[in-house]
């Protein structure tokens, strides 16, 4: 999912630390591990976790004998059976699947693309999740550009794209903000089928694709489809086209592109099982990553790496034979890289039980080193978990912040007013890897694997163990002035996602009164 939202250009979230000096006055500093008696247990799952660790094997499963495994597909069962037994065999309790089901089923098909003039050779190009098909055997085209920037207008004149190709670039200056502007290329891109547009060279909204020869697949919105069929293009062949259109000549491109979707919804499940608490199991703490992958590869770094991290950490703490306070529930999310779909349908299934979960802990950034934590927009519990970091200094030095990650699965428990809390990783080749090619085992270093794996059993069993309870969840409209202050509001809103209203706005940007 990161692909679009982060591939094009991210807001800047706001960091807000004003409640530290809050706490400063109201609280006695918070306990860590060396004061609130958690201390022994995470030296057990330490060494489990560092001398045991079975989670590159786990990887390498999942990786090589499943595969690329997109929502909804038998792949996909597959990896959730595989998923299940894994729980089982490690000794988890309450191991069980949550189906639900997503709007539309989609399988890739063959995408081939030719430059027919001024000169003659394949291009290299891979379809977009939930994009259409050219007619069977192909249709060709001359190239024209459409500007990403200028979108709303592109869309009112998409007649002249009839029978085009659309090549989408970023010229100019954009015309309104990015978040405006990307539900108005949803607008754009849907339009373009009906418009008789043959294809559309746009996966990643006028910018080039990362590294050298590669295409980066994803979806385009949350649970969107077109339609048209829309490519990444490698960044050469993109650059070739540019180039060509920029000394005012016409590019002629013929592209054979084709894919399939389902007749109606297609069911799908998230894979549950539990480490159940030993004083207030009704308390619920959720660790997990997505299950789900794209299909260019074998979908290692996104997000194979964060469920071997997952199922790593729970059979460290299963195997030290440590039980926490409250529940760990550890959760492979399906349906991510269509719009966070498992993690959607989870908050709805345990709706009930809400209030007494304590947030989210998720790793979906890659294959590199966890650096940091960031608490989902709950500025309060920086003071809280400082001493857990402070802790590992020696292991790691690692960083903190209250930063709301849309990206993963970690957005629905923010929305909740719950701590998604996001495992920050020194990711710099997942540009290269995520969504792509690459994405295979040789891109995930197995000692860095296992040293994640640790951290994130050694936080989760903290954070449920701790005698205070780490969490609840805050009141909507404290919920909705956070997420407004972290610059997710236009965004959320742009993607219907928003359901506070006009909860948390300033006086004079609430929406006038009919
Ligand atoms: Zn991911």
């Amino acid at each position: 999912m990161r692909q679009v939202l982060a591939g094009l250009t991210v807001v800047a979230a706001s960091l807000c630390f004003g409640g530290l000096q809050l706490w400063a006055k109201d609280k006695a500093p918070a306990k860590g591990p060396d004061e609130d008696g958690t201390k022994p247990a995470l030296v057990k799952i330490a060494g489990e976790g560092f001398l045991n660790s079975h989670a590159f094997q786990y990887l390498t499963e999942l990786s090589d004998d499943v595969g690329g495994r997109v929502t909804g597909t038998p792949a996909e069962r597959k990896a959730e059976e595989w998923g299940a037994a894994k729980m089982k065999a490690m000794g988890l309790e309450n191991v069980h699947t949550e189906k639900y089901t997503i709007w539309r089923g989609w399988t890739r098909g063959t995408a081939e693309a030719e430059i027919l003039s001024p000169v003659r050779h394949k291009l290299h190009v891979d379809a977009m999740g939930w994009t259409g098909s050219t007619p069977a055997g192909g249709a060709e085209g001359e190239v024209v550009t459409v500007n990403f920037f200028d979108v709303e207008n592109e869309l009112k004149n998409i007649a002249r794209l009839k029978g085009k190709v659309a090549l989408v670039v970023q010229k100019g200056k954009p015309s309104s903000n990015f978040m405006t502007l990307f539900a108005k290329f949803s607008d754009f891109l849907k339009a373009a089928g009906p418009a008789g547009v043959v294809a559309i060279v746009g996966g990643q909204g006028g910018g080039k694709s990362s590294g050298m020869n590669l295409t980066h697949t994803g979806i385009l919105g949350f649970d969107a489809d077109f339609s048209v069929p829309v490519v990444s293009m490698t960044a050469e062949d993109q650059g070739q086209l540019e180039r060509f259109l920029d000394r005012g000549m016409t590019p002629r491109v013929r592209f054979n592109v084709q894919n399939t979707f389902s007749n109606g919804p297609v069911e799908t499940a998230n894979v549950v099982g539990e480490i159940r608490g030993r004083e207030h199991p009704e308390e619920i703490l959720v660790v997990g990553g997505h299950l789900d992958s794209w299909d260019l590869a074998e979908g290692t770094t996104d997000n194979g790496s964060g469920i071997a991290t997952t199922l790593g950490a729970a059979e460290a703490i299963a195997r030290s034979g440590q039980r926490p306070r409250r529940t760990i529930r550890f959760v492979l999310f399906t349906g991510e890289e269509q719009g966070l779909d498992g993690s959607f349908a989870y908050m709805k299934q345990h709706q009930s039980e809400m209030a007494n979960h304590l947030g989210d802990l998720v790793l979906d950034a890659g294959q590199g080193p966890v650096k940091g934590f960031q608490l989902g927009g709950r500025d309060d519990l920086v003071p809280v978990f400082q001493p857990f970091v402070d802790s590992l200094a020696n292991l790691r030095p690692l960083q903190l912040d209250d930063k709301v990650e849309s990206g993963t699965d970690t957005l629905p428990f923010s929305i909740a007013g719950l701590p998604g809390i996001n495992m920050n990783q020194d990711t710099s080749d997942y540009k290269y890897t995520h969504h792509s090619a690459a994405d295979a085992l040789e891109a995930q270093k197995p000692d860095v694997l296992t040293s994640n794996a640790t951290l994130m059993a050694l936080a989760a069993y903290w954070i449920a163990d701790r005698p205070e309870r780490f969490a609840s969840p805050w009141p909507a409209e404290r919920t909705a002035k956070m997420l407004r202050k972290q610059n997710e509001y236009e965004e959320l809103k742009a993607f219907n996602l928003w359901p506070f209203g006009d909860l948390g706005a300033e006086e004079k940007d609430k929406a006038p009164e009919n």
